[in-house]
């Protein structure tokens, strides 16, 4: 039986986004994109599965203000978290950064259109597992366009 080959790990995802750029899977059987990266496609579940560059624009279509942090990160709150539509499809959390969180309203946000922005840095934690990553985890971040 052939080994599992992963198309695109977290750990290149990771370093992708350090770089701004925004990776996904592409299904060869459905077409869609897949981000952040999963085993099979989010679509069809198949693991015919090409690593693939997206624009990193798309809109908000939701968020909220987290005013509570995970342990050892009190230091960033209050922070801005957005689930942003990507232009290729997938939907993606991430930072929005740029805008006051004290200030943030549904008409302000709701479907404004974004970008990917320079990746929030997040040091290493006990829950993460995030030392196997030099330099702690990117978290996507988007600001508006
Ligand atoms: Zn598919």
């Amino acid at each position: 039986m052939k080994p599992f080959e992963y198309k695109l790990t977290f750990k290149d995802f990771n370093a992708s986004l350090r770089k701004n750029k925004l990776l996904a899977l592409t299904c060869g059987s459905c077409g869609k994109h897949t981000c952040p990266p999963k085993l099979v496609c989010h679509e069809c579940g198949s693991t015919d599965l090409e690593s693939t560059a997206l624009s990193g624009k798309g809109k908000i279509v939701t968020f909220t203000v987290s005013y509570v942090t995970a342990l050892g990160r009190e230091g960033e709150a209050p922070v801005l978290i957005t689930m942003v539509e990507l232009e290729e499809g997938p939907w993606i959390l991430g930072n929005l950064v740029g805008i006051d969180p004290d200030r943030a309203t549904m008409e302000a946000l709701m479907g404004k259109p974004v970008r990917l922005a320079r990746a929030r840095m997040l040091p290493p934690d006990q829950y993460s597992g995030g030392k196997e990553l030099k330099g702690g985890f990117a978290r996507p971040t988007f600001s508006l366009d």
